[in-house]
């Protein structure tokens, strides 16, 4: 009998393992927690769909800060369901993919004639390779089960476990980490190098009439700063893509992840951030302000967003860095059969967008398993 591979996730990354281990026959099933469906092509609609963002989640951004929501994608296609699919780091590649990249410069977004297209789409929906795996949606997994060193399945929150020769975590940078804790996983550095690029939203007023579907990206030295417009105003976004922070996850009393972002903690990063923002403070002053600082309350204003407001980024990455919890394939140091490939394996967040190189990620990782013989099909 072949082997059976169970993924715990099917957002960006697991689409793609999904996909690459259809391809060549391989026995695949996804776990994935939120929903099936098409996602509406417009964004803010999309995030609003039940099962499409993951429920509860609340971290910590700055030392000794609030907890606040967190916005992370679910369902088949994850982040890439609800995120606008900025990919301004697009080309020339060193690492392939799959996926559709149209616009020009910044501007390069993953989008299919003009329209959204989510990770699941283009690796399993629009390949056909859907067909070859079994797709459990509104499947949330607790646990995976571990035995004498060697990963045997998965527990199901609410029914029961499935059997696997080889377990891959998918679940995203805030998930894969503590449910490796859960799992009964130690390994030095689990839970370690947490890291986002932080960002601040410059609330104005929508007076010039733009359209509602902007969406503009420019980038200057490791500031990118994003122009979109949400109901009747304009967000500008300034957003650190080289932070030097690392943050932490560990599990609370009853099992939970306690998410600490640490973001920030460098005078250096404040200082590049503040500065940002206070050019486009000055940039903006035709506008007719919602929620930005006077030009001598910059830096009180912008630690008090970074610290209490619902980032408009959701770029977390790190939690299992690779080399220290996995090896160059994935895989889990100390335990058979379980692996890890998604956003948590960034040692560092990738100083762009980090949607594409997660798929080229998975792309690499899955290349080196072909290459190693690691899957009978
Ligand atoms: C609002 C928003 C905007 C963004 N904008 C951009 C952008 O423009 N460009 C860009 O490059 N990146 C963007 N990102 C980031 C990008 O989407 C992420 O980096 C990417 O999705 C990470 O991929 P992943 O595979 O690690 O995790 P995800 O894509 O988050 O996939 C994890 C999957 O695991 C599932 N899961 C979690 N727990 C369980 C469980 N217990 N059992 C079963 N399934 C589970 C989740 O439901 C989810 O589907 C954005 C993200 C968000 C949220």
């Amino acid at each position: 009998m072949a082997d059976r591979w169970v993924l715990v996730g099917g957002g960006v990354a697991g689409s793609v393992v999904a996909a690459r281990l259809a391809a060549v026959g391989a026995d695949v099933i996804l776990l994935e927690q939120g929903v099936d469906g098409a996602t509406p092509d417009d964004l803010h609609e999309a995030a609003q769909v039940p099962g499409r963002t993951m429920p509860g989640m609340r971290a910590q951004r700055v030392d000794d800060g609030p907890y606040v929501p967190y916005t992370s994608g679910s369902g088949l296609g994850g982040g890439s369901s609800i995120n606008p699919g900025f990919a301004s780091n697009a080309g020339p590649f060193h690492h392939s993919h799959q996926l559709p990249i149209e616009g020009q410069g910044r501007r390069q977004r993953v989008r299919q004639q003009g329209s959204r297209a989510s990770v699941s789409d283009v690796y399993l929906r629009n390949s056909g390779l859907l067909d070859r795996i079994e797709v459990r949606t509104e499947a949330t997994v607790d646990q995976v089960v571990v035995e004498d060193g060697q990963a045997r399945g998965v527990a199901l929150s609410e029914s029961g476990v499935i059997e696997a020769h080889q377990v891959v975590m998918c679940a995203g940078a805030l998930v894969s980490p503590a449910m490796l804790m859960r799992s009964g996983v130690v390994s030095a550095g689990l839970g370690s190098r947490l890291q986002d690029h932080p960002s601040v939203a410059l609330r104005y007023r929508n007076n010039e009439g733009l359209p509602s579907a902007t969406c503009d990206v420019e980038r200057s030295g490791a500031i990118q700063i994003m122009t979109t417009v949400v109901g009747d105003e304009i967000w500008v976004v300034p957003a650190l893509m080289r932070p030097s922070s690392l943050g932490v996850i560990e599990l609370d009393e009853n099992g939970n992840a306690d998410i600490r972002f640490q973001l920030c903690q460098a005078e250096a990063e404040r200082a590049l951030l503040a500065d940002a923002v206070a050019n486009l403070v000055a940039a903006n002053a035709h506008r007719e302000s919602i929620d930005a600082p006077e030009v001598d309350e910059v830096s009180d204003w912008m630690m008090h967003q970074v610290a209490s407001v619902t980032p408009v980024y959701s770029h977390a990455t790190g939690g299992c860095p690779m080399g220290a919890v996995t090896d160059r394939c994935g895989r889990v140091n100390d335990v058979a059969g379980l692996f890890v490939v998604d956003s948590s394996v960034f040692p560092a967040v990738p100083s762009v967008n980090p949607m594409v190189p997660t798929v080229q990620l998975a792309e690499t990782i899955t290349n080196r398993w072909l290459a190693e013989g690691l899957v009978a099909n």
